[in-house]
């Protein structure tokens, strides 16, 4: 990284950290800023820092970890779930810097690298997402896989597939996905399609076993009941089983723990929590019990001592940021379209800061969603409307496609959108 520092250390720095929903989002929206004011970039670098070199499109991971495809090869489905974040900002005014940040100093206005570099800053944007939370739940982290990233999503995939091979013709293959927000609701839905592709390749008739627990009293937790109502209803009918109102205590190596029953499982899968990643634990910022750090509705960091006035320059977005919704009191949820929303907020205050004028602030909305439940079948909320079934999935490649439109170049945004179609499609 050290010729990278170099070339970025002789301005002023707009340093983003993480190339996610977040802090890509926050990037293009500086960056269209500046263009407003190209003198400014006479002093002022807008960088992004990523310890990976691209951005991983994480609404379509299920189709990942459940792809049969003959062209489902893990560099495939890389190439089309992920955009090289250089792809990203070629041709902007953003620089971006693959690195993996160690700690910040917030009163130093430098961020450390682990190869021991260091970033000066004069405008900080922490995006850097989240990490597993597994509650001190004995074993869980041990013997579960989590679904974040893209070698989980293989990792999920080949685990389930080896169990699958060792089976006897006409046995059963027991997965148990704990955790029924979004991501462990599209994965339950999606196994169950997994394990029937696997049977027509090879017609060993394995009879798919999918368990999703949840530790709330139903699943998708926050979402409308409507919503639920279809998802539950549709879950039950492709076979998953659902166990709400139930916490897992335990697992080992061949079972889950559920109050007194014991759940044996060939693969068990854990997307039921997380909390804001390790590093801005150790910033001194105000953090709350899951790490985010706490934002005002500018979505500026409040310092851990409330006394100092060092994080007026330190923005945290996405799943790093702990927004209170004021008509509520509840955080804002993690989810991309929330990442990418605070995001445009925090790149106008800083360029509002820049350009000495008013701040604005957050507004939280309900902004769209899908939920794709197994075969070509999704529920997709846009405004007032539920599309549910078929249109649902048409309209959630439409926001893929339109998502992919907004970070990169239109041709290589349809071509990527078009070829992970013709795979995804397939497990459809
Ligand atoms: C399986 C799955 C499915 C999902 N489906 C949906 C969906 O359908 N719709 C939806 O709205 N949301 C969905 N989400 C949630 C959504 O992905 C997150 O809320 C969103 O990614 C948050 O954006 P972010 O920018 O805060 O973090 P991220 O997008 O996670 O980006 C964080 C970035 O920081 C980088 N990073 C982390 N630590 C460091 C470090 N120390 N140094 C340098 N870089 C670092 C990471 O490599 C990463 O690129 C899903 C999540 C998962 C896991």
């Amino acid at each position: 990284m050290t010729d990278d520092m170099n070339n970025i250390n002789n301005k002023k720095n707009i340093v983003i950290l993480g190339g996610g929903f977040g802090g890509v989002a926050c990037a293009i929206k500086l960056n269209k800023l500046m263009k407003q004011r190209p003198a400014l970039l006479r002093d002022f670098n807008i960088v992004i820092v990523d310890k990976k070199n691209y951005h991983l499109y994480t609404p379509a991971l299920y189709e990942v970890a459940s792809s049969a495809a003959d062209d489902g090869a893990p560099l495939n489905l890389k190439k089309v779930i992920v955009t090289p974040l250089e792809e990203i900002t070629r041709g902007t005014s953003i620089k971006f810097i693959q690195g993996t940040a160690i700690k910040v100093d917030v009163a130093k206005k430098e961020v450390r690298f682990d190869d021991d570099t260091v970033m000066e800053y004069e405008h900080l944007v922490l995006a850097l997402g989240s990490e597993p939370a597994y509650f001190n739940i004995p074993g869980l982290k041990e013997y579960s896989i989590p679904l974040k990233s893209f070698e989980n999503a293989i990792h999920i995939r080949s685990v389930i597939r080896k169990k699958y091979e060792e089976k006897p013709i006409g046995a059963e293959i027991n997965i148990i996905v704990g955790g029924a927000g979004p991501a462990g609701t599209e994965l339950s839905a999606e196994l169950i399609g997994y394990i029937k592709r696997l049977n027509q390749k090879s017609r060993k008739n394995i009879a798919p076993r999918v368990m999703l627990v949840e530790g709330a009293p139903d699943i998708l937790p926050g979402f409308s009941t409507k919503v639920v109502l279809k998802a539950r209803a549709r879950l039950e009918k492709i076979g998953v089983k659902i166990k709400s109102s139930s916490i897992i205590s335990e697992t080992d190596e061949h079972s889950v723990y559920i109050k007194e029953e014991i759940a044996p499982y060939d693969a068990l899968i854990w997307t039921g929590g997380v909390e804001a990643c390790s590093l801005t634990r150790v910033i001194s910022l105000k953090e709350e019990k899951r790490g985010r750090m706490e934002t005002n509705s500018c979505l500026q960091c409040a310092p851990a001592d409330e006394h100092l006035d060092i994080a007026e320059n330190v923005y945290a977005i996405g799943d790093n940021a702990c927004f209170y919704n004021p008509a509520n009191k509840m955080p804002a949820p993690g989810t991309a379209r929330v990442a990418i929303e605070q995001a445009k907020v925090a790149a106008e205050n800083i360029f509002r800061k820049i350009t000495s004028r008013l701040k604005i602030e957050y507004k939280l909305k309900n902004y769209p969603f899908a939920i794709p439940l197994g075969g070509k079948y999704a529920l997709t909320q846009v405004g007032p409307m539920l599309f549910v079934g078929f249109s649902g999935w048409i309209l959630k490649q439409l926001i893929e496609l339109y998502y992919l439109f907004s970070i990169t170049d239109n041709r290589l945004a349809f071509r990527r959108w078009l070829r992970g179609l013709g795979i995804f499609a397939k497990n459809d």
